[in-house]
């Protein structure tokens, strides 16, 4: 029999997902042609092993096993099931904890406690607690660093020698994303802050035409080339 990898089936997938209906349709009927040409040289015996169930080959497997492969089969089998009961213990545990925390609080009013009473999906351990804890307090730590030069912020970015790694690099002066090349727009002037979007479009120095289309997930796209007319405001 031909031995199946790991990177096989792994290479295998990928191709699958990088074919396109009509490939798909093709490899499936060649996996039928396959299978029936397989099926048509099999014998009796190969027919009836295929055709038996999962439990009916268990079972014949076990049958057939010597003193020391039902040795270890046992073993196995037992340690298996102390994890699952641990497993178990552990969630009825925590379960029980999480309850007795509620029944604390609103002991006060017994009629009103199975009106009240949170449902059993909504209570978080102690560890999922301090688990979001933890990712609230990393998350207020994130820092934003704002480079002087392009103002680009971002939480990612390491500034070199007080500058974003793109303004560092580039040598040409002025800077492309710089002031100096006038990039900068600057505050937004009093005035034009909170516009709506017509006013928006009533006072825009250019006018933009291009080609937007909605894609099947509801999603935007675009194609094509944009062009700029300016408009006499
Ligand atoms: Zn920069």
């Amino acid at each position: 029999m031909k031995q199946i990898t790991n990177s096989e089936i792994l290479r295998k997938r990928k191709s699958k997902e990088k074919e396109n209906a009509e490939q798909r349709q093709t490899r499936l009927k060649h996996d039928r042609e396959r299978k029936r040409n397989q099926r048509a040289k099999e014998t009796e015996e190969q027919r009836a092993n295929r055709l038996m169930t999962k439990r009916e080959r268990k079972k014949r497997k076990r049958a057939s096993e010597n003193t020391e492969e039902h040795q270890r089969r046992i073993s196995s089998e037992t340690a298996c099931k102390r994890e699952l009961r641990i497993l178990k213990q552990r969630q009825v545990k925590n379960l029980s904890d999480a309850n007795e925390s509620t029944q604390e609080t609103d002991h006060s009013d017994n009629e009103s406690d199975a009106q009240h009473a949170p449902p059993k999906v909504n209570i978080i351990s102690k560890d999922e607690h301090n688990m979001l804890n933890e990712f609230h307090s990393k998350m207020d730590n994130i820092q934003y660093n704002t480079c002087p030069v392009c103002n680009e912020r971002i939480s990612s970015m390491t500034l070199v020698m007080g500058s974003c790694r793109r303004c560092h690099t580039e040598k040409s002066s002025p800077k492309k994303f710089s002031m100096e090349n006038d990039m900068d727009p600057g505050d937004v002037p009093n005035k034009l802050e909170g516009l709506t979007e017509i006013e928006e479009m009533l006072i825009a120095q250019v006018f933009t035409v291009m080609t937007v289309y909605r894609l099947k997930g509801g999603q935007t796209g675009y194609r094509g080339s944009v062009i700029n007319f300016s408009q006499d405001i």
